[in-house]
């Protein structure tokens, strides 16, 4: 068994297939050392060393790999003619880590290991630099105090012990940067920094190079276990058996002077995706201070050079003499690095981030990865590399993250304005995009400024169904209370609609109607913006882009539409949100809950006035009132979906959410319906349920109160004939809510077939229908080829499964669930991502058994996980005919569909 891979002068033992072994960093720097690209020499410990690390122990480990490493550091010298632990011609290294995924958590890379007292001297005389020597002894003893010997603050809160010294010697010394600190401040700071480390430790720094070394090989595999990436990985779903691998590599110095620098490079743009080479550098810096923020970094670019003094407002003559590009300041470097990265390009077949070192005018490559991007690159990349013929669809469609199409969905704000924006307040990151509008503090007042043509921000405490109308029409919503997933979360991710929850810092007073943020108050009318994918809040009025649905977004929901073999619906319950689901590519509804409709203007009165009822006349008259409204609904729904399928699904909440529970609107209520307000009360009491979510609910209401599945059918009957008439191709699927009985669907299949055969008879006329069931209830999945005789189709309602299966309460289950998560009894939450080991196994008894009576069932998901692309590949891989999410998850639905049937 090999366990450490050396690499040097364009030979390399491992390569960049050697991922799994050698983590990325490793297997990368082997890779840009066969493609011939000046890589400082150094070698690899692998991964598998790690895992025995964590079951065998230091002692152990180290006697095992000690003559490798000491052959692999024989190797560095040999190449670079130098000698680790020689003070007269010393070699220092750098330790690093590097698993197979980029994990933050991970230790800290350590530079110029190897120095002590003898060393600094002979850097110095050999470099002719004594102050490039002692800052490098400077820097290292700091990092491996802080990284190796524990000393780095555990907290951001608190401050480095080391970086506490500089800025008092810094201070006393009257100046503001490092690089202003000559060699006897530097000898002073290293004195200092070895006396800070004696105090903590209790003992003396290590001054031999090979303690330094097994200090710093250990340390990088201790981090594995450290707190930190755990939680990581935890959270990320990262086997702890992957391991982390260690890095050892030759030092090359960007602080040795005004001909030396360090810097990052991406060839291409990470925000927009432009095919254009860029990056950042420090000259006379090391390591990461490019992205540490302590010196302003130079781009790399003159065109890039350019625009970055544009926006600073820094004149062209003041940006090339303070802060030339590289490609001015040192042009054979900078013309050398666009080559290697056109090159890697061209190997990984993707935009890659890299990290380089310039010594003395030489350059150097430190690493090299895929790099991280925002959705639109994600999306411009992939199309662009597919169009230059570098990779085919397939790759092009696997390429995507799902989810990460959410960002291209929404509006954005304009960059250069957002840059002079000031931040007043900050919430949660409830629902993407952005939105700038004036602020308004009831449902009311949005519909009123809307109508006006004006555009409003909602700011409330927090919000509940009656805001519903506001929301709506609203730019964005502000909630002071809520977390993600408050009822102004949920809705407004379902709408699409930016979304800023949980703002616990300002205070609204609807009396007075303002809201104070940021030390300022706003009144009824001002401008503020709203950023929901950061939870910020914006003072004024930024201005916002809309997204671009066609170009590239669009070449890349016709490849999914080429590549998928299961539909995607929608969930939608109004004309509007069907319309924009269709926009996105949804082909039919697979999911409209009629109750939603309830809530809109007068209705909530006919449904309270039906639910007050004490007879069946009194409830017939009142459906009566809702019929017309219902019918009206599912006409403009037929109308958006012209063509495909409409599943509509009969009532189903528990009857005491629609009735009031104040008593001033009680009240009101008495007095229309003539009734007084202890029988109101009265009523109200005795819906109040134990375990609502158990209770009185779904196909139960129906079969109590069978003139509402009457009421029903006939609305939905009725329109799809109005409809029909009109030349719409109308496709009406009705759906029986929380079966878990033949006797029920059974029961409810007879009241839809009658009343439509009642409807077809008075008009003269008919059209096809559906009727079937969603499976919710495990008793339903256990039985579903009984179930299956009576259903035309089944969907899955796997928000109810899953509550049911686990036996957790959706609306009490949040405040544990963190906890379950944060302490790894639940991987990820199974009302997010669909718990494929256990409710996974009910769906696919359900899909077997309901195909085993009835082959051509119609199958298909209409929970939350229906847009959650893991549960999406899980649904298409069990063969259902689709899947149904909320209108802006159709984008990312498909993509995932396409790439499970491509996974096959
Ligand atoms: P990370 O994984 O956090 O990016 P790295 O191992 O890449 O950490 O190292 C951090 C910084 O140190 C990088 O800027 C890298 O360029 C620099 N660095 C690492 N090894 C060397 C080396 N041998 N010579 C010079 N700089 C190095
Ligand atoms: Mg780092
Ligand atoms: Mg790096």
């Amino acid at each position: 068994m090999k366990r450490v891979y050396t690499f040097g002068d364009g030979k390399a033992e491992g390569n960049a297939e050697m991922r799994n072994l050698l983590g990325g960093k490793g297997a990368n720097l082997a890779e840009m050392n066969l493609l011939g690209m000046p890589v400082p020499p150094g070698f690899t410990i692998t991964t598998e060393v790690c895992n025995q690390y964590t079951q065998d122990g230091r002692d152990a480990v180290v006697r095992l790999i000690q003559k490798d490493v000491e052959a692999a550091i024989a190797h560095v010298e040999s190449l670079t003619g130098k000698k680790f632990d020689d003070p007269a011609n010393p070699l220092l290294v750098s330790v690093r880590s590097g698993a197979r995924a980029s994990m933050p958590g991970m230790m800290d890379t350590v530079l110029n290991l190897g120095m002590n007292d003898a060393t600094v001297a002979s850097l110095a005389e050999k470099s002719g630099n004594p102050r490039f020597a002692w800052d490098s002894y400077r820097r290292f003893v700091q990092m491996y105090g802080d990284v190796v010997l524990g000393m780095k603050p555990k907290s951001k809160a608190d401050i480095d012990p080391f970086e506490e010294i500089m800025e008092k010697v810094k201070e006393q010394k009257g100046v503001k940067l490092d690089t202003e600190l000559d060699v006897d401040d530097l000898k002073n700071l290293v004195k200092l920094f070895k006396v800070a480390v004696k105090d903590f430790t209790g003992k003396d720094f290590p001054d031999s190079a090979w303690e330094q070394l097994w200090g710093g090989i250990c340390a990088v595999f201790d981090s594995w276990m450290n707190e930190r990436a755990i939680l990581y990985r935890r959270m990320n779903q990262i086997p702890e058996e992957w391991g982390t691998a260690v890095n050892v590599q030759a030092m090359v110095y960007g602080n040795m002077g005004n001909n030396s620098a360090t810097g990052v490079a991406f060839s291409r743009d990470a925000a927009t995706g432009e095919n254009m080479f860029n990056g950042e550098y420090l000259i006379n810096a090391q390591g990461e201070d490019v992205v540490a923020g302590i010196r302003t970094p130079q781009q790399i670019t003159v065109e890039g050079s350019r625009r970055w003094a544009a926006l600073q407002g820094i004149s062209e003559d003041d940006r090339k003499n303070k802060y030339p590009s590289l490609e001015e300041s040192m042009p054979d470097c900078a013309a050398e690095l666009i080559a290697i990265a056109n090159r890697l390009e061209d190997y990984y077949k993707d935009m890659q981030d890299m990290e380089f070192t310039i010594q003395d005018g030489k350059l150097w490559m430190l690493q090299t990865r895929n790099g991280k991007r925002t959705g639109a690159a994600m999306v411009k990349i992939a199309m662009d590399l597919l169009r230059a013929g570098q990779i085919d669809e397939k790759t092009t469609l696997m390429r995507m993250e799902p989810q990460k199409l959410d960002e291209l969905l929404h509006p954005v704000f304009d960059k250069a304005a957002l840059k002079r924006a000031k931040v007043v307040a900050k919430g949660l990151p409830a629902s993407p995009g952005a939105a700038a509008g004036q602020v308004v503090f009831s449902a009311e007042d949005a519909e009123a400024w809307a109508e006006k043509k004006k555009k409003v921000v909602l700011v409330r405490i927090e919000t509940s169904p009656e805001d519903l109308r506001g929301m709506a029409v609203a730019q964005g919503i502000l909630t002071m209370r809520g977390g993600m997933t408050s009822h102004a979360a949920v809705v407004a991710r379902g709408m699409g609609k930016c979304c800023v929850s949980g703002a616990g810092e300002i205070k609204v007073d609807y009396k007075a109607k303002t809201v104070e943020m940021g030390g300022k108050v706003y009144n009824e009318g001002d401008w503020i913006s709203l950023n929901g994918s950061t939870g910020e809040v914006y003072d004024g009025q930024v201005p916002t882009t809309e997204p671009e649905l066609g170009g590239d977004f669009g070449a890349i929901m016709n490849l999914a539409a080429k590549y998928t073999k299961t539909l995607v619906r929608t969930n939608a319950d109004t004309p509007r949100d069907a319309k924009q689901a269709r926009n996105f590519g949804a082909q039919g509804i697979g999911l409209c809950r009629t109750e939603h409709m309830f809530f809109e203007g007068d209705r909530i009165k006919a449904v309270r006035e039906m639910i007050l009822s004490n007879d069946v006349d009194g409830r017939r008259n009142a459906l009566k009132k809702l019929l017309p409204m219902q019918r009206g609904d599912f006409e403009g729904i037929f109308e958006a979906m012209d063509g495909y399928g409409v599943t509509i699904r009969l009532l189903d909440p528990p009857l005491h959410e629609f009735v009031p529970h104040q008593t001033a609107t009680q009240k009101e209520l008495a007095q229309e319906m003539g009734l007084t307000l202890e029988e109101v009360k009265a009523k109200v009491d005795s819906l109040e349920e134990f375990n609502p979510m158990l209770g009185h609910r779904g196909c139960r209401l129906g079969i109590t109160y069978p003139e509402i599945t009457e009421m029903q059918t006939r609305a939905i009957i009725e329109a799809a004939l109005n409809m029909k008439a009109r030349g719409i191709d109308v496709h009406p699927e009705i759906m029986i809510p929380l079966v878990g009985t033949l006797k029920e669907i059974q029961n409810q299949a007879d009241v839809i077939n009658i009343t439509a055969a009642k409807v077809f008879e008075e008009r003269g006329e008919s059209v096809p229908y559906k009727v079937g069931t969603m499976i919710e209830v495990p008793r339903a999945a256990l039985t579903a080829d009984q179930i299956a005789t009576v259903a035309d189709f089944f969907s899955f309602g796997t928000n109810d499964l899953t509550q049911m299966t686990f036996g957790y309460s959706r609306d009490d289950a949040p405040k544990f669930l963190k906890f379950y998560k944060e302490h790894g009894i639940i991987k990820t939450d199974p009302f997010e991502v669909l718990d494929q080991e256990g409710v996974g196994q009910l769906v696919r008894m359900g899909v077997e058994k309901g195909r085993a009576t009835k082959p051509e069932l119609k199958v298909g998901i209409c929970g939350e996980h229906g847009g959650e692309p893991s549960s999406v590949k899980f649904c298409a891989k069990l063969g259902m005919n689709y899947v149904s999410c909320s209108p802006y998850r159709v984008p990312i639905a498909r993509v995932a569909a396409a790439q499970a049937a491509i996974e096959g």
